[in-house]
């Protein structure tokens, strides 16, 4: 058969260019020794997982700390899955992440395009090229035959898909194969296996280690009915032109890791390495057990959701890190505050199996995190929040500046002995410290009414805004005193049942009636920030509440 006449036959574009070109034009990169190429190929569904992070944060760390590059490929050909704005939503996100690409979909780079669908071109040359070899051939098979294959061989216990006897389009006469096309066929292009699936070999795989991987007999398609390609063929094609050196994706795509080893063999393309990286899966007790976090029932599958609530983007990538190399922590433990990209990330500790997902140990990451931010830093930090995702109402308190740093200096116990560590997120903080831009609702008193009323009236009598700390408390232990409460600890502690209670007693219905909590950061100070005559204010209303 003449192959470089059906290439044309089925490949008839006339604007592709020699596949030299290509390799000419995509040359290998100059970079140094060790230096590896990464990439993130996401497909713009709209959706960023929590996954779609991890394996940045890895792939960011390997390129930039081997000296060498991280770019963005679009994986845009299913146009089924594409959701408008959805690259937006990639590129900010990771952003916000700290994920810095050097090349890639609106960015650009000696490499791209990096859209998949602007690549069509070169998929198509390189298909063309496999016909020419003979390792590439049409496929008319309607929908109906292949599913009629399907099941003859589940029927018969056999492997499923199209190779050997099954491919009845393998072996075509050039006669059939120019008659299917004069009537106007639709065709898939197929690749030709040569594989033997009795054949085994040993797999370095960057994350699983050794693994034995089974040769490939499919011949899969490659370009389908609209000349668009598979991921199969697109994933090698481009791995090869930019240059890839490690390809780090989701160990679902390891089944079919023998079909591309095969195609870039076939292509004359030197294989990448490749890290097959385990999914994130959380603890459900109620399905028994560990399971995927999944995008359907976890609100914290979605990188949106970090977003919303306001989780600092180095609490995120720091917890991550926890997941992505075992020693991580360890390092951080002895080195507190070294930024980052000083650990010395490894592919090898990755984990080999399912990292766990554990929404405590963020949050307690996040604590320490957003108690080493300075007043202004958390500042800046709650406004950016605030824009995007805070209500109306919240937005409005934040726009006192002055009155604001006072309030996060006092609740963050910046200055103090041991700085406070009540925040977690920027929506939790911002509720936390809403009691000092509006009077507090439904207040909850562990004390009776009465008792209430008496501490309040009191303690406010001879509440004086000018006092320091030590005159301010000796008021609260007169007004205990005053009222059968033990202003003295010890006193206290001797002979509980001779009083109504303790001072810390009244100092909390104070609290309550002034913040609406029952924990707060030192009580005089907020009262100092929030002013005598709110103080009063506030008071009279919790008296008039009960
Ligand atoms: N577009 C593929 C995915 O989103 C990329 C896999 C890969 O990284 O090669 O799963």
């Amino acid at each position: 058969m003449d192959l470089n006449k059906l290439a044309d036959a089925l490949i008839p574009d006339e604007d592709l260019e020699p596949i030299e070109a290509y390799e000419e034009k995509y040359p290998a990169r100059d970079l140094p020794k060790g230096a590896e190429v990464t990439r993130l190929a996401p497909s713009p569904t709209g959706f960023m997982h929590l996954g779609n992070l991890y394996v940045a944060l890895a792939n960011e760390r390997i390129a930039h700390g081997s000296g060498g590059v991280l770019f963005l490929r679009i994986e845009d050909t299913d146009s089924k899955r594409k959701v408008e704005g959805a690259v937006d939503v990639i590129r900010s996100s990771l952003r916000y992440f700290g994920v810095q690409f050097d090349e890639g979909a609106d960015i650009g780079g000696a490499y791209g395009p990096y859209y998949q669908q602007q690549r069509a071109k070169i998929y198509r040359a390189y298909a063309k090229e496999l016909i020419r070899r003979g390792r590439a051939y049409p496929c008319f098979c309607t929908e109906e035959e292949l599913a009629a294959v399907r099941e003859k061989q589940t029927e018969n216990k056999l492997l499923p898909g199209y190779y050997g006897e099954f491919a009845k389009c393998r072996n075509l006469t050039e006669e059939e194969i120019y008659c299917n096309l004069a009537a106007g066929k639709p065709y898939v292009i197929r690749f030709r296996s040569e594989g033997d699936v009795n054949q085994k070999s040993v797999f370095h795989d960057a994350i699983k280690g050794e693994i034995t991987v089974t040769e490939n007999n499919q011949d899969v398609v490659i370009l389908k009915s609209d000349g668009i390609p598979t991921y199969h063929f697109a994933h090698v094609v481009d791995d090869h032109l930019m240059r890839t050196t490690l390809v780090i994706r989701g160990e679902e795509w390891l089944a079919s890791l023998p079909i591309h080893i095969e195609l870039f063999g076939a292509l004359g393309f030197r294989l990448p390495r490749y890290g097959h990286n385990c999914s994130i899966q959380k603890i459900d007790e109620a399905e028994g057990g560990r399971r995927k976090l999944s995008k359907r029932k976890d609100p914290e599958a979605s990188l949106v959701f970090y977003r919303e609530e306001g989780y600092h983007p180095l609490a995120v990538r720091t917890y991550l890190m926890t997941l992505l190399n075992s020693n991580f922590e360890e390092w951080r433990m002895k080195y507190p505050d070294k930024p980052l990209e000083e650990f010395k990330f490894s592919i090898g500790k990755m984990g080999k199996s399912g990292a766990l997902f554990d929404l405590d140990k963020l949050n307690d990451i996040s604590k320490e995190i957003l108690s080493s931010l300075s007043a202004e830093e958390m500042y800046d930090f709650l406004c950016e929040w605030a824009r995007g995702y805070a209500p109306e109402e919240l937005r409005t308190c934040l726009a006192d500046r002055a009155y604001l740093l006072r309030v996060l200096t006092l609740c963050m116990g910046i200055g103090s002995k041991k700085r406070r560590k009540d925040f977690i997120t920027a929506r939790q903080a911002a509720e936390t410290i809403a009691y000092f831009f509006r009077a507090p609702q439904n207040l909850s008193f562990r004390a009776d009414g009465e008792t209430v009323k008496e501490v309040l009236g009191r303690f406010m009598a001879s509440y004086d805004p000018t006092d320091d700390n030590a005159a301010w408390f000796d008021k609260m232990k007169k007004t205990a005193d005053a009222l059968g409460f033990a202003s003295d600890m010890k006193a206290y502690k001797a002979a509980p049942d001779a009083y109504r209670g303790n001072v810390s007693d009244v100092a909390e219905i104070v609290r309550v009636a002034l913040t609406g909590q029952a924990n707060t950061p030192d009580l005089c100070t907020i009262m100092s920030v929030l002013g005598e005559e709110e103080c009063r204010r506030r008071a009279a209303a919790a008296v008039a509440s009960l």
